[in-house]
């Protein structure tokens, strides 16, 4: 049975330690000078030659020749501590996990008393010296602070910190550092010559990266390479699928398509990962390497060899190829998507979920696309907001017409009626977008709202599309509460109606300016008639970027309110009289209205947008204000309740829409389960 690598090749001298020299180098000077000191701490990640140093050190001091930094290896003492030596009588290692008691520690004190039995000094090396209780420490102290002239201490840590600091004080602390990757595999090469392995490119670079820096590791996990190699040649295939790293081909698959945008192939090395069984977070991470990796080769260009030590010629040359197709600029954007993707990875519960949005974000990226939505303006069925798609090409392209078409219809509109500008439309030969398309998109304007903001999505979701003419969009509320929020507040950037723009811009395409009724106090038609024909008056069109509504006021002064549900055709005839009357409490719209001519109703509301100024409302703002009547006021601040107990449970709102008009005139408030 042949021994661990590890301890076959385990240090016999300070020169073959490897990596440590920040360490060894003054330790030898120490022991040249003969300036050695009574105790010392050695500390340092696992594996990486604390006891081993602990042992040479031993070695160099009684050797019989020593004090020596480089021991005899001839003299009984250098013979016995070899690395194949039986352990001398004079060097006592003890392991601080198990013996790490008070006890131990008077144990210890008793054993120091009594002089060597041969060689210079009593040496005590204490591995693991961490696990030592503060008891023990103390226990040790007095012998620590003045040891006899023959005892020697040397403790060994990974976690100096909590060995007590009256301890600490009293020894040379030397630090020990993981092993630098290049040293590693210089040394791992030297191995497979001395151990006549054949090692297949690409491997070693692996094993030094898997062993982290720990010449145990490494050597244990090359061992491992070596036992499970046949003719003595350990495979490239082999040491990826055991040591669990990302297969450079599967790698350079996926950095291919990623570089020339190409989906298809990107999703497939995706599937590929996932197939194998690879653990999708283990995947990302190789993805980040390689990306580091092209990064650098993109950075150092020929020189590249000189940074990334270990990567074969071959494969050199196809990151080289890599970084050129992607782009620096590009290269590092991609590491900073995959390296946020690695974060939210952590303790995710579907990492192939977030591997697979990882790649579609980068491929949006890479196709330098916005993020598509993929609603085209009026094509039918905006189901949702499409999250990043990987297909964008059926979307942009009508996107890209609506603008073109919009200014058209603004020129031409005010000449004649909307049917006449028909051409560059899909679906109806409206305008570009009319009532009918934007009412078809508003499910998924209500979705990309409810996704920005859920308070938002609350106002705008009792609000009833009446019409969209010119870009102007009217809204009916159910009750005046629901208005106001919508309505910009003054010294407020932003607000509901800044988000339903957004939305809309985005579902459809269209920037819309608003005007804003409320159904509150829905009530006898002619008022509104009057009303709305007092809104015409003022607003004389006045021509227009493409914001402005010219010809609102004329076909608003035609057909005043439109029906709940506004049927497609809404805007060529206002059937105006059946629409209205559902429920009307008349008990109410009596109700006195200070001055008025027109008893409440339907605020016109200039559309306060920053360019937009739709019509002058001709009603008083004032009495709108008053004309609450107490039902009226209880039942807002219901809604207004209703909306908080919503937004708290979460709870979807399902059916007011259909009732709306009604339920407000409606004595009780209505409850939503
Ligand atoms: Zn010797």
């Amino acid at each position: 049975m042949a021994t661990a690598l590890y301890r076959r090749y385990r240090p016999e001298s300070f020169a073959d330690v490897i990596g440590q020299s920040h360490v060894t180098d003054p330790l030898m000077t120490a022991l040249r000078t003969n300036r050695v000191n009574h105790a010392y701490l050695f500390s340092g990640p696992r594996g990486c030659g604390k006891t081993t140093s602990a042992r040479i050190l031993a070695r160099c001091l009684n050797c019989a020749e020593g004090p020596t930094d480089t021991p005899c290896g001839k003299c009984p003492s250098c013979i016995e501590l070899s690395r194949d030596g039986g352990g001398s009588l004079d060097v006592v290692e003890i392991d601080a996990a198990s013996h790490n008691g008070v006890d131990d520690a008077r144990d210890l004190r008793e054993r120091a008393v009594f002089a060597p039995a041969r060689d210079r000094y009593k040496i005590f090396i204490l591995d693991e010296a961490h696990m030592v209780t503060p008891q023990g420490f103390n226990a040790l102290l007095k012998l620590v602070e003045e040891p006899p002239e023959h005892v020697k201490f040397i403790f060994a840590t990974t976690e100096p910190e909590k060995v007590i600091g009256t301890i600490r004080s009293r020894t040379h602390h030397y630090p020990f550092r993981l092993i630098p990757p290049a040293q590693m595999l210089e040394y791992c090469e030297s191995l497979c010559v001395s151990e006549k392995i054949a090692v297949e490119p690409g491997v070693l670079a692996l094993v030094v990266r898997a062993g982290g820096g720990s010449a145990r590791d490494t050597l244990s996990l090359l061992d491992q390479l070596i036992a499970g190699s046949e003719n003595d040649a350990v495979t490239y295939e082999r040491a990826v699928s055991l040591l669990g790293y990302t297969h450079s081909a599967l790698l350079d698959e996926a950095v291919d398509a990623l570089a020339a945008a190409d989906s298809a192939g990107a999703f497939a090395a995706v599937d590929r990962v996932i197939q194998t069984g690879q653990d999708p977070r283990r995947f990302v991470e190789d993805l980040l390497e390689r990306l580091r990796d092209l990064i650098l080769v993109a950075a150092t260009g020929a020189n590249a060899n000189a940074v990334l030590r270990g990567i074969p010629a071959d494969e050199l040359e196809r990151m080289q190829a890599q970084a050129k197709n992607f782009g620096s600029a590009e290269l590092s954007r991609a590491a900073d998507v995959v390296n946020s993707s690695l974060t939210e990875m952590t303790g995710a519960t579907s990492p192939r979920l977030h591997l697979e949005l990882m790649i579609a974000r980068l491929l949006v990226r890479a196709t330098g696309g916005a993020p598509a939505v993929a609603v085209a303006p009026a094509a039918s069925a905006p189901t949702a907001p499409a999250k990043p798609a990987v297909a964008p090409a059926p979307a942009p392209a009508p996107k890209v017409e609506a603008p073109v078409a919009k200014p058209e219809s603004v020129k031409e509109a005010p000449v004649a009626q909307a049917p006449v500008v028909e051409e560059p439309k899909v679906v109806v030969p409206t305008g570009p977008v009319g009532t009918r398309e934007l009412l078809e998109a508003w499910p998924a304007v209500l979705e990309k709202i409810q996704t920005t903001s859920r308070a938002a999505w609350l106002v705008v979701v009792s609000a009833q599309v009446r019409s969209l003419e010119d870009e102007v969009l009217t809204l009916v509320f159910s009750n005046e509460a629901d208005a106001a929020s919508f309505r910009p507040q003054k010294g407020v950037p932003g607000g509901v109606h800044e988000i339903l723009r957004q939305a809309i811009l985005d579902t459809v395409g269209v920037r819309v300016g608003f005007k804003v009724s409320s159904d509150s106090s829905a009530t006898a038609p002619i008022d509104r008639m009057t009303d709305t024909g007092s809104v015409a008056a003022p607003a004389a069109p006045v021509n227009a970027p493409r914001e402005f509504a010219t010809p609102a006021p004329a076909a608003q002064a035609e057909e005043p309110p439109l029906p709940e549900e506004p049927p497609a055709d809404l805007e060529e005839e206002p059937p105006f009289e059946e629409t209205d009357p559902p429920a009307v409490d008349d008990g109410w719209d009596v109700v006195a209205i200070p001055g008025g001519g027109a008893p409440a109703v339907l605020e016109d509301e200039p559309v306060v947008d920053e360019v937009v100024v739709v019509a002058e409302v001709a009603a008083p703002a004032a009495p709108a204000a008053k004309k609450l009547t107490p039902e009226q006021a209880a039942h807002e601040e219901a809604r207004y309740g209703e909306a908080v107990v919503r937004e708290l449970l979460d709870a979807k709102f399902i059916a007011e829409e259909v009732t709306a008009p009604v339920a407000v005139v409606a004595p009780e408030p209505e409850d939503q389960a």
